[in-house]
């Protein structure tokens, strides 16, 4: 069965006198142990995409099923208990609790769902190559060092499902290639990963790639 299915999702935006149709009927199915690109133009509809499949956004037409379980017009409370359980997630922004540590904010993911793991907690700050900045808050970041914590946040509770949004947009070539090997790790493991990304070498890896164009999905 698929773990995560997109029917005919469309969303609207109004600014003023504008309407922007950042998705116009898109569907996708992912099943267990994919590993998929996104792919598109900026502007295209990746983050809005991602966000309804997420249940962060919901959509003004179409559905999204969670291993076969409505995510769509829940409750806030019902979407962010699916979420919890679903989802890690990594949006271009906002990712992190400012107050907290670098290490205080994987942990507190963790907690949400799974069991404090200390050696897993280890591992992922070495993953994102965050080991030196293991005890810094979330505002002292850089911006590249910022979405590495977020990573690594978003992987704590190790989801099954994985919704990225370019995730390497801001890392060196060796963190990449590190990323990579857990993503297909992640495949192995029969996790399923979905990735908004403009990078050709993620791209190549991905068992599959899903191409958008002005919110609709291209078809090869
Ligand atoms: P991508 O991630 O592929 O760059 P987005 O999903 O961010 O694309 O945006 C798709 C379109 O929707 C763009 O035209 C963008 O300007 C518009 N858009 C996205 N979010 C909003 C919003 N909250 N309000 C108005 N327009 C938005
Ligand atoms: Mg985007």
């Amino acid at each position: 069965m698929s773990l995560l299915v997109a029917h005919e999702l469309y969303r609207f935006f109004h600014t003023g006198e504008d309407e922007t149709f950042a998705l116009r009927g898109v569907s996708l199915c992912l099943s267990p142990g994919e590993f998929v690109a996104l792919m598109g133009p900026s502007g295209s509809g990746k983050s809005t995409l991602l966000s309804c499949l997420t249940g962060l956004d919901e959509p003004d037409g179409g559905h999204v099923l969670v291993d076969g379980k409505r995510l769509t017009r829940r409750s806030e409370a019902t979407r962010a208990r699916m979420r919890a359980t679903s989802f890690g997630i990594l949006l271009q922004s906002g990712n992190l609790f400012p107050h907290l540590n670098v290490e205080q904010n994987i942990r507190l993911q963790m907690s949400l769902t799974d069991k404090i793991d200390a050696a897993r907690l280890g591992q992922l700050v070495e993953l994102v190559g965050l080991r030196h900045r293991a005890h810094a808050f979330a505002t002292q970041l850089s911006g590249g060092e910022t979405a590495r914590a977020g990573l690594a946040v978003a992987l704590a509770a190790n989801p099954p499902i994985l919704i990225a949004d370019e995730p390497t947009a801001e890392v060196d070539a060796d963190t990449e290639l590190r990323l990579i090997d857990h993503f297909e790790t992640r495949r192995r493991a029969g996790l399923t990963t979905l990735l908004a990304t403009h990078s050709p070498a993620l791209a190549r890896k991905a068992g599959r790639i899903i191409r958008l164009h002005d919110g609709r999905v291209e078809n090869d």
